[in-house]
């Protein structure tokens, strides 16, 4: 394992700057910046920017865990067929975690296997629409329990919902 990037170093109870982060892992501020981006949560209003020890670890255990395998941002790793596959997109769910990430539950298309998968929600419309869905994404689709995800226009998307109908 490198040392760059290792959640170990980070200490859950203090809070970072962009610049304490990027020198606690050794990475460029900018790389910083751009998880920040991707959905790192930071404390609101607050200047300079101030993340969370505890948000910070949990977004780089299981940002270490969505690249754990290879596969495009539409697919997920199949056990059974040892390979990415894309997902039977009926099954489809994706399930709010902390720090604006979603975990991508869905079967394997081609074998009916369970896979899960951690993705920024961000990326929830466009894999989505990748896989043949119409937005906005049917709210069976999206578990939040009693999270918030960042970033994501959900009242939006339930309102269309039921306007629907
Ligand atoms: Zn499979």
């Amino acid at each position: 394992m490198s040392s760059r990037n290792n959640p170990n170093r980070i200490k859950i109870h203090r809070s970072y700057t962009v610049m304490d982060v990027s020198e606690t892992l050794g990475v460029h501020p900018k790389t910083v910046r751009n998880w920040i981006h991707a959905g790192l949560s930071v404390i609101d209003e607050t200047r300079p920017l101030l993340i969370q020890g505890t948000d910070l670890k949990l977004y780089l255990k299981q940002k270490r865990k969505a690249y754990m395998h290879q596969c495009e941002s539409n697919e997920m790793y199949c056990f059974k067929c040892k390979q990415p596959k894309a997902p039977g997109i009926q099954t489809l769910q994706f399930v709010a975690m902390p720090a604006g990430m979603a975990q991508m539950r869905a079967r394997c298309d081609e074998c009916g296997k369970r896979a899960n998968k951690f993705v920024s929600w961000r990326d929830v419309n466009q894999i989505w629409t990748e896989l043949g869905g119409k937005l906005p994404i049917a709210q069976k689709h999206l578990i939040l329990r009693g999270q918030k995800p960042l970033n994501y226009p959900l009242s939006e998307v339930f309102d269309d919902e039921k306007n629907q109908y």
